[in-house]
């Protein structure tokens, strides 16, 4: 799987809505869907890390627990 970080950096890492809007400002990440906010650079290292991991595994299924992917 491709992991692209500039689409990353304009996807939620809760609802995994992405959208050009979600970035207001550069270091500012704000969902248009479900209103989460959080710094940019934040956000879509935890969406790399999300594509990351399951690329890795290759679509095998993760059981992982979610806690493993907090920056
Ligand atoms: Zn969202």
């Amino acid at each position: 799987m491709h992991v692209d970080p500039a689409y990353t950096s304009q996807e939620c890492s809760k609802c995994h809505h992405t959208e050009r809007g979600n970035r207001p400002a550069q270091a500012v990440f704000s969902c248009r869907v479900c209103g989460f906010v959080e710094h940019a650079d934040h956000n879509a290292s935890h969406n790399i890390a999300h594509r990351g991991w399951m690329a890795w595994v290759c679509g095998a299924q993760s059981t992982a627990p979610e806690l493993t992917l907090i920056a």
